[in-house]
């Protein structure tokens, strides 16, 4: 790889980017083509960053902060107009095309060989074609999904929804309006666009959104500046909120503690600025009650049936090949994973993965064993 000049096309220098190599930047050979991939945020650059080996640059998905409190958030970011999108819940990825083959990113900016073949057959060549330089910023969403599986949307297995476009090289992304046009006349499936409200009505709208969206078991909505100047901020349901919470009790050793405390606080002010009822706020409690013990008893109850705690997931592929390259992916990644058998669809092939939850079943052995905390 052509340190000089990648140092150059990144604006640092080359003994930083050197010093770098190794620590926050990691060069991965697998799978084709090589690339460096940032994976902590450096002088600026956002993590996640890729430079491949031809020395095209795709930078990080700008995070996306979020609101605690609607009204106030409105108010202060967006007080003219807002755009209100739906925050899909699967897992990110970026999708270029470098020299003759479509690859998808991952958030940390690796190259997931499952997405890839996903959106090889998804996305048409055309885009990319007309436009070499374009990065697809969408979300991949669906049942068949190794990361985040959800059925709560129209899709059968898996599906590549785009929220945001930039380009090679930028580290700006276009926004709504030129994501919505592209995704149109490509025929790319987009994140679905709520409306666009004043201020006075926004926060109202919303909440209805929102609550209509946590009874349909989807996540929540990004807000967006429709003149694409203030960046976005996200917003999740109740429900939203407990499936994760539901989610880290059951595998509770092996998530971070930050990641559950999170999400207990945000209930704690919406439920103050929804002004919940009476019942609504015994609903609420009896809902975040049972995400945490609901599932941990779970956990619980079945290792003391000596089974083991996994995450079983499925994955639907064409080639078989692209579930061995996952495997290795996976394992690449940390993630101790085990691969089922092969089955025979019509159009590809299904395949069943564990994924362990090491330390939740270690620790969660040891105290039925009467050990101590
Ligand atoms: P972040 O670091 O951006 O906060 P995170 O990993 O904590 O990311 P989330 O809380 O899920 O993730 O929120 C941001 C992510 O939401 C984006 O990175 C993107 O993958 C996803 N997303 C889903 N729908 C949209 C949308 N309409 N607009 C922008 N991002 C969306
Ligand atoms: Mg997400």
């Amino acid at each position: 790889m052509d340190l000089p000049k990648t140092a150059e096309s990144v604006g640092i220098s080359l003994q930083r980017l050197e010093g770098m190599l190794e620590r926050n930047v990691k060069l991965s050979r697998w799978p084709d083509p090589r690339l460096f991939r940032f994976e902590k945020a450096v002088s600026g650059v956002e993590a996640g960053t890729v430079i491949f080996e031809n020395g095209e640059i795709v930078y990080g998905y700008p995070k996306i902060k979020r609101a605690m409190m609607l009204e106030p958030a409105l108010k202060r970011f967006f007080p003219d107009k807002v755009a209100v999108e739906e925050k899909m819940n699967g897992y990110n990825a970026r999708v270029v095309r470098i020299g003759e083959d479509v690859v998808a990113l991952t958030r940390g900016g690796f190259i997931c060989p499952y997405s890839t073949e996903v959106v090889r057959e998804r996305i048409s060549p055309q885009v990319f074609r007309d436009h070499p330089d374009i990065v697809l910023c969408g979300e991949m969403v669906g049942p068949h999904s190794p990361y985040v599986p959800k059925d709560v949307y129209p899709v059968d297995s898996l599906e590549f929804y785009i929220f945001d476009v930039a380009r090679k090289a930028k580290k700006d992304v276009q926004g709504l309006e030129s994501t919505h046009r592209l995704a149109e006349e490509y025929g790319i499936e987009c994140v679905p666009l709520f409306g666009v409200f004043d201020a006075g009505k926004a926060p109202e709208e919303i909440k209805k959104i929102v609550e209509r969206l946590g009874r349909e078991g989807r996540e929540g909505v990004v807000l967006k500046d429709p003149r694409n100047v203030v960046r976005p901020i996200k917003y999740t349901s109740s429900e939203s909120n407990c499936t994760d919470l539901r989610f880290a009790f059951r595998y509770f050793n092996d998530y971070g503690r930050d990641f559950i405390f999170s999400r207990v606080v945000r209930e704690g002010f919406q439920a103050v600025e929804w002004n919940d009822s009476e019942k609504e706020f015994r609903e609420r409690c009896l809902r975040l009650g049972e995400s945490i013990l609901a599932s941990m008893g779970e956990t619980i109850r079945e290792r003391m049936a000596q089974d083991t705690i996994v995450q079983r997931v499925q994955i639907k592929v064409k080639r078989l090949q692209t579930a061995w390259d996952l495997e290795r992916h996976l394992r690449y990644m940390g993630i101790r994973v085990v691969f089922g058998q092969p089955e025979p669809l019509d159009d590809g092939y299904l395949v069943r993965i564990e994924k362990l939850a090491m330390s939740t079943n270690d620790k969660t052995k040891s105290m039925i064993e009467g050990d101590l905390w």
